[in-house]
């Protein structure tokens, strides 16, 4: 069994809350599965990250720009490895590139194209629960990229349909997807299940309870995705192909 979680800048927004999401990962991996976590910047980390660059240069270079956001998650892989660490479960943190993830090389919106899987492979088999900066990866010159505001969510399922996981769970602020944004309705209902032609039209609407391309991803890989919230245990939104 090979699960996939992704946990979101929210969910990790403090020590705290870093360390809850280390106590699911590890008691997840207890059971026996093997666990790739990818998490996303803490809290406001990348728009922080984005003023600072701005101050000194409104015009920075794309390719700057990415390898300077990209160590947004880099920290909190670093973290959580450590958080997970501290629970006696042995884990190692690897940015984009070291877990192989290739991709069309377009500064500040690129596309996954490919995972070279040995170093996670090698990683699993050792027995240790693999941390990915999510976000990221490397364009065919050797340079990083970056997803897009939101891509960690596709370095998620990406992951999920590389490595053939058997879950995909995105652990988010939310307890699911919703008719509305809950958060400014407070009437909108929750979805228990969803296709992925209704989620790309909620995205295409504003929603932005997840990446837009990772659902295209996927729907072509028939990756069922799990929408969960990372403070309740409720079962939330599964995103999927549908009623047969
Ligand atoms: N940290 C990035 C962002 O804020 C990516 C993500 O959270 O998925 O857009
Ligand atoms: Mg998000």
């Amino acid at each position: 069994m090979l699960i996939v979680q992704k946990y979101g800048g929210t969910s990790l927004g403090d020590s705290a809350r870093m360390a809850a999401a280390a106590r699911r990962v590890s008691a997840v991996a207890r059971q026996g599965a093997q666990v790739v976590v990818v998490v996303s910047a803490q809290g406001s980390t990348t728009d922080d990250l984005i003023t600072a660059a701005r101050t000194l240069n409104p015009r920075g270079s794309a390719r700057e720009m990415d390898a300077y956001l990209a160590a947004g998650e880099q920290l909190s892989a670093g973290l959580m490895a450590m958080s997970i660490g501290a629970l006696g479960e042995p884990a190692v943190s690897l940015t984009g590139w070291q877990a192989g993830l290739e991709t069309d090389g377009v500064h500040g919106n690129a596309r996954i194209i490919g995972l070279r899987e040995e170093r996670i492979r090698r990683e699993l088999g050792a027995g240790r629960i693999v941390v990915v900066a999510g976000f990221q990866g490397i364009g065919p010159d050797g340079d990083i990229t970056t997803l897009g505001r939101g891509g960690s969510d596709t370095t998620a399922v990406a992951l999920a349909a590389f490595l053939k996981a058997d879950r995909c769970q995105i652990f988010t602020d939310v307890d699911g997807v919703y008719d509305r944004d809950p958060r400014r309705f407070p009437g909108a209902t929750r979805y228990g299940r969803i296709t992925y032609d209704r989620m790309e039209q909620l995205i295409e609407n504003g929603a932005q309870v997840l990446h837009g391309p990772c659902v295209a991803l996927a729907k072509e890989h028939g990756i069922v995705l799990e929408v969960l919230s990372a403070f309740t245990g409720a079962p939330g939104t599964i995103v999927c192909a549908g009623q047969p």
